[in-house]
């Protein structure tokens, strides 16, 4: 493994400091638990990298805060925290569950959601949710702080569309009370598996009727994405297995037009159709076969 020197800023002004000075040289580190595997097997994206800045000690990037319409979650909370907190099981059921379907337990209580986002793996669990509730992330550096929509921080798989000098300190979710939700993750195994595919619905209804809905596939496109085309079929309908199944259909549509048809198409245009419909199916309460 390459020699790197270890930071440990106490304030976030501090930790911007070495971010201006050090630029490209140095990498917030979180729970290390995407990182440290990263350095382990020589990634080259790492490989000009000579600082850990360990950010786990600043109070901006902890704790989950309710405010009016949002939920505001500090980028060190860990999977579990996610998994056990009963604000967001409350709210946002389904980001929760994606949490919990994360690693194992112990990279569960090291791993953290700014971690999982800033990875930029389009395999990362806790985007589909992230992307079906608005997510913004907190941007900062010396230069001020900006927020960008999670599902336009990637600018491609591995790949974050920040400055050297800005870290993320902060995700601010819309609080979707009263929607239903589901997530759903297809991986190699039931447990410690990668996300092959996933996918995170979201359905408000008013009287019977789909008012309005959020659907946000995973693993699909280069960068997550909510598919809208699908969204717009299913609203104004009342849920029946018949209208997801054409959602799905619109999804599977969706990816085709974005990444063309690839050896894989053949085995997820049917699996990513079939997730769709049972994640709204899941969500709206109907039976899922
Ligand atoms: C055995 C194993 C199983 C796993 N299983 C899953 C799984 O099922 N699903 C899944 O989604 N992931 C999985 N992962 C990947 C990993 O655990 C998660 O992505 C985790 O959320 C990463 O969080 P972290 O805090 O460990 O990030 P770190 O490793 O500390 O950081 C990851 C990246 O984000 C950057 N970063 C971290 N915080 C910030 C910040 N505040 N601002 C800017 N950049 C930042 C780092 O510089 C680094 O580039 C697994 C990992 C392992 C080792």
């Amino acid at each position: 493994m390459q020699r790197l020197s270890y930071l440990k800023p106490q304030t976030l002004e501090e930790a911007l400091g070495y971010l201006n000075e050090y630029g490209e040289k140095v990498k917030p580190y979180a729970g290390g638990t995407d990182l440290m595997v990263q350095l382990r097997e020589h990634t080259s994206k790492l490989k000009d990298v000579e600082y850990l800045m360990d950010v786990q000690y600043l109070p901006e990037l902890r704790g989950i805060e309710v405010k009016d319409d949002c939920i505001s979650i500090g980028c060190m909370t860990s999977h579990t925290e996610v998994n056990e907190s009963p604000v967001l099981r409350e709210h946002v059921p389904f980001l929760s569950i994606a949490s919990s379907t994360v690693g194992s337990t112990q990279v569960r209580n090291k791993g953290t959601v700014g971690g999982n986002i800033c990875n930029a793996s389009p395999a990362a669990d806790t985007l589909s949710p992230f992307v079906a509730l608005n997510a913004r992330l907190t941007v900062v550096s010396v230069d001020g702080t900006r927020e960008v929509l999670v599902k336009e921080a990637m600018e491609k798989a591995g790949k974050l569309k920040f400055a050297p000098n800005e870290m993320a300190t902060r995700i601010t979710i819309d609080r979707l009370d009263g929607w239903h939700t589901a997530f759903i993750k297809l991986g190699r195994r039931k447990a410690l598996a990668i996300s092959r595919m996933n996918c995170a619905v979201a359905l408000k209804l008013e009287d019977g009727v789909i008012a309005d809905a959020r659907i946000a596939p995973g693993c699909v496109f280069a960068t997550p994405d909510r598919v809208e085309k699908a969204e717009e079929l299913v609203k104004g309908q009342k849920p029946s297995a018949e209208l997801f199944e054409k959602a799905g259909l619109a999804v599977s549509e969706e990816m085709i037009a974005r990444t063309g048809i690839r050896w894989s198409t053949e085995y997820k245009k049917p699996v990513i159709e079939a997730l769709i419909q049972r994640a709204l199916c899941r969500a709206a309460g109907l039976p899922e076969d």
